[in-house]
């Protein structure tokens, strides 16, 4: 067998990032490594990051996580989706749910027999035959063994990254605080040998893993991989964050506001409510934006709202040499679809799957690149759909955001959808046809035409079938306990119990 080339393994930075990967890498393949995390006290974290998607319930199975625990640890919530609110047009509203809509034929998705029925006036809103966007409408939610409903968490990232810390010490993963001063590297290859800490220490690695945030300090600042700018389409460059306490019923969902330059969020927590405001600032200034977010908030901050500035775009390459970007030091996709933290989740699970053991080879690498960018590209043309389809013309930013060119990709996937109805998940999607399918249509993109398969019945039988898949959901919806009583018995915040 091979000697192990790759045995050192070093993650630079403790975010959510630098500690979802030691958990993963010490939990699956620990073993077989000796793994430092090095993070600053001083620079601390970028402390937002709280709604997520159902991934994140697959990433900790894989880890062995109990959910009772994790959402205990992190004053978690449930999400079963976002609503969008003013985005096509002020006053509009669509959710964007988690779980599938209808049952869908072989031959053709739901969506294309509900147009039918539309067309031929019946059949109600879309909305009605998916279970999550009910459950989330009326603040309902369960989960059980049985229960087949689909959600997320909105969870507390400071929190959240204690909890893998923890466990990443209990794996053997050795913690070493202080300020990284500089990054070493071999003078032939250009492979990263060791960090050197301010105290003067190196730590020596194999294989580094920057988790240091926006700055990308192994990445960037060191290797110098470049980086594409995506901020021609996605152009909000700054996000204002407060929380507020907690306050009214705590809604199993992200609420994503649109305003005249941007976007608000509002995340509620068991113990508190997350609020950020997302604006490009060629559009709106500081104070403006301040002034709003305050304004806005339905309690009163418990601190200064703090700016977090930004663009958007990727490192050409998220693997070079011996180095593998995760986190905000790999890119960012503004966070309208929660997608960053299954971002680093799905590259650390890619990471393990594809580990070095053997040594480094640019057709590893290579791969791994191509399925990380592929991955992005999708997730990149889903959130600037959010910003293209819309019909507002109320202020520069949306006469921009209507006028500007999109990728070819997501122009194609207009296309066909407002010609034929036809949406798609391709091989490198995160995002399945319901989630497509939904967004498309809350922001009006109105389809010309649709498969026949809804003309194929009898219009009383349709009807039917359409009835009952309705009120199963309603009933089903109807059954579960309000989302706070359901949270409060499952796993109710420490210090409440
Ligand atoms: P950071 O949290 O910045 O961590 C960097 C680490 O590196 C820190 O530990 C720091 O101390 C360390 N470090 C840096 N330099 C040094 C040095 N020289 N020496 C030693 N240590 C160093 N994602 C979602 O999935 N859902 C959301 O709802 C969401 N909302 C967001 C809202 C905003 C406004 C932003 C900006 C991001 C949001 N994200 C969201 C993304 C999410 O916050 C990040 O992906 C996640 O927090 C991971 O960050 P990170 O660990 O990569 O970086």
């Amino acid at each position: 067998m091979n000697e192990q080339r790759v045995k050192k393994v070093v993650i630079a930075g403790g975010g959510t990032a630098g500690w979802c990967t030691a958990a993963a890498l010490s939990k699956l393949i620990g073993p077989l490594l000796d793994i430092t995390l090095v993070e600053s006290e001083d620079i601390g974290t970028v402390g937002v990051g709280e709604s997520t998607i159902p991934t994140v319930r697959t990433f900790h199975r894989f880890l062995g996580i109990d959910e009772r625990e994790v959402m205990r640890a992190t004053n978690a919530t449930f999400k079963l989706g976002i609503s969008f609110e003013n985005w096509a047009r002020e006053q509009d509203q669509y959710f964007h749910a988690f779980g599938t809509i209808g049952r869908s034929p072989w031959m053709a998705d739901f969506h294309h027999i509900w147009l039918q029925a539309r067309a031929d006036g019946y059949g109600g809103d879309l909305g009605d035959y998916c279970l999550e966007l009910q459950a989330a409408k009326a603040g309902r939610f369960q989960t059980s063994e049985k229960a087949t409903i689909n959600y997320a968490y909105h969870l507390d990232a400071g929190l959240y990254g204690q909890f893998l810390r923890k466990l990443s010490e209990a794996n053997g993963v050795r913690r070493i605080e202080g300020k990284i001063a500089r990054v070493e590297q071999d003078a032939k290859s250009g492979f990263l040998t060791g960090l050197v800490m301010d105290s003067g220490a190196t730590i020596e690695g194999d294989l580094f893993i920057d988790c240091t945030g926006f700055r990308g300090l192994l990445i960037e600042q060191t290797l110098k991989t470049g980086w594409d700018d995506w901020s021609h389409w996605l152009p909000t460059d700054r996000a204002l964050a407060v929380q507020t306490d907690s306050v009214g019923t705590i809604m199993p969902y992200t609420r994503a506001i649109a305003h005249d330059a941007g976007w608000r969020w509002r995340i509620p927590l068991q113990s508190r409510v997350g609020n950020g405001l997302v604006y490009c600032s060629q559009y709106l200034s500081e104070e403006d934006a301040r002034t709003r977010l305050l304004g806005a908030l339905d309690a009163p901050p418990l601190f200064d709202p703090r700016l977090i500035p930004y663009s958007t775009g990727r490192r050409k390459m998220s693997w070079n040499k011996n180095c593998v970007a995760l986190g905000l030091s790999s890119g960012f996709i503004e966070p309208l679809e929660s997608t960053s933290i299954h971002l680093f989740q799905i590259g650390v699970t890619r990471l393990v799957q594809m580990f070095p053991f053997s040594g480094i080879t640019q057709a590893l690498t290579d791969r791994y690149n191509q399925a990380a960018r592929a991955e992005l590209e999708r997730v990149r043309d889903f959130v600037i759909l959010h910003y293209k389809a819309t019909e507002r013309d109320d202020s520069a930013f949306w006469h921009d955001r209507h006028n500007m060119s999109v990728p070819d990709t997501l122009a194609a996937r207009i296309e066909l959808f407002r010609e034929k109805a036809y949406a798609y998940q391709a091989p490198d999607d995160l995002f399945r046809v319901d989630s497509w399918v939904q967004v498309l249509l809350g922001q009006r993109i109105e389809p010309r035409g649709w498969h026949g398969v809804g003309k194929l019945m009898p219009r009383e039988d349709a009807v039917r079938g359409l009835e009952g898949l309705k009120g199963s959901i309603a009933k089903a919806v109807a059954a579960m306990p309000p989302h706070d009583h359901f949270l409060a018995q499952y796993c109710p915040m420490k210090d409440v119990v």
